[in-house]
């Protein structure tokens, strides 16, 4: 078993790898806790942004990080089992029937309702064992939350409970990868309105948390006591075309091999339906990963690869588990070559921002759907 995927990795052994660097990851960490000023709470959900969540759970563990932030119970619990102690906030809404496991499993709750926070009262109190909550308040995001303008009362039944810790509050920016966006300081407006309530009823103030990546990158102001970069500790910008305002450094790489070569005639369509056909004969080379690896397909004629250190074409249709390169007339490639379709190769590189914009999603999408059939090897750490 791989203690990285939990799996029996006879897939360990394919030549198309994803290839994650575990000090770039520890340098952006360094890197967004300086720029922020603030305590970071990396946030891993989604297997650590397709990086292999419990790898880089204890690779973070180890580099010091204070708290980790995941999506869902299970992922939170998938962390304990892999050794990591931290504090661990899970951030998505919960069901009533997961909130004694929340706390069995010594995990932090997000309290997103006063229906909710009896939920976790009530699992409290038959455990015997006090929960550790952050208020979600809603400043425009429409997702979970108690609406800013009803926050006094939320946070006066959660401070009256007797079984919930409050050991933070916080909100969730929608529009934080637009460093222009006026969405942003009104969500910060509104979201100091309902923290100011600790200090209207005389309570202490929890933790006060806003930012994700675009507000650690583009908004100061949202900073606060702590803030929780996802996708920029990966290396990667939330926003293809924004600038970025830390050095960051990719910490994947997805790699294949060349496992065929020949040459195609003039004329001669290339792949289903038959989109794409040379002007002249030309030499094609098939790679072994596709859309069955979650590749996007989208990148059909549309995507590029290094191959030899050389920028090439990704033509004709994407398969499930091939697609083929135009490497060109005099283009020159043997089996087994490697093929770089996510990071550097000599002096080139593609950036899995670039893939998204060729691909016409966002970053996001890219490095998640990049699934459990490639297996992941690590470097440095
Ligand atoms: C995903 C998420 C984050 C991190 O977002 P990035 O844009 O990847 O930095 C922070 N907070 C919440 C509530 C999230 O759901």
């Amino acid at each position: 078993m791989d203690p990285a995927t939990h799996r029996d990795d006879i897939f360990g052994q394919r030549p198309t790898r994803i290839r994650v660097d575990l000090d770039a990851i520890s340098h952006n960490l360094r890197a967004l806790a300086a720029h922020a000023g603030v305590p970071v709470m990396p946030i891993i959900k989604a297997n650590a942004y397709g990086h292999g969540l419990a790898r880089v759970g204890l690779h973070l563990q180890a580099q010091g990080a204070g708290q980790l932030g995941v999506a869902f119970l299970e992922e939170g619990i998938a962390l304990r089992r892999a050794g990591v102690r931290l504090p661990i906030l899970v951030m998505g809404g919960i069901f009533g029937h997961q909130a004694a496991e929340v706390i069995a499993n010594d995990l932090e709750v997000t309290v997103s309702s006063i229906d909710k926070l009896r939920q976790v009262e009530a699992a409290a109190g038959s455990l015997g064992r006090r929960a550790t909550v952050h208020l979600k308040i809603d400043t425009g995001m429409e997702r979970i939350g108690v609406h800013s303008y009803h926050a006094g009362p939320f946070i006066e039944a959660a401070l009256a409970s007797r079984w919930c810790d409050i050991k933070g509050i916080y909100s969730h920016l929608a529009c934080a990868d637009d460093p222009d966006s006026p969405v942003t300081a009104r969500q910060l407006e509104r979201f100091l309105d309902a923290c100011a309530h600790f200090e209207r009823v005389g309570a202490p103030m929890p933790l006060r948390h806003l930012a994700n990546s675009g507000g650690v990158l583009h908004f100061p102001g949202t900073h606060l006591d702590m803030v929780r970069p996802g996708i920029a500790l990966f290396g990667v910008l939330p926003d293809a075309a924004s600038r970025p305002t830390v050095e960051l450094r990719p910490a994947m790489s997805l790699l294949s091999q060349v496992v065929y070569f020949k040459v195609v005639p003039a004329g001669d369509p290339v792949s289903y339906g038959a989109t794409w056909a040379p002007a002249t004969d030309t030499r094609v080379v098939t790679v072994p990963i596709g859309y069955g690896d979650g590749f996007p397909r989208a990148l059909s004629s549309r995507g590029q690869v290094l191959v030899r250190g050389q920028r090439h074409a990704i033509v004709g249709r994407i398969c499930m588990d091939q697609f083929m390169v135009d490497i060109g007339p005099d283009g020159t490639a043997y089996n087994e070559d490697e093929v770089v379709l996510i990071g550097r190769q000599g002096d080139q590189a593609i950036r899995c921002e670039d893939v998204a914009l060729a691909a016409g999603t966002i970053p996001y999408e890219i490095l998640v759907g990049l699934n459990g059939r490639i297996p992941r090897e690590y470097r440095g750490g």
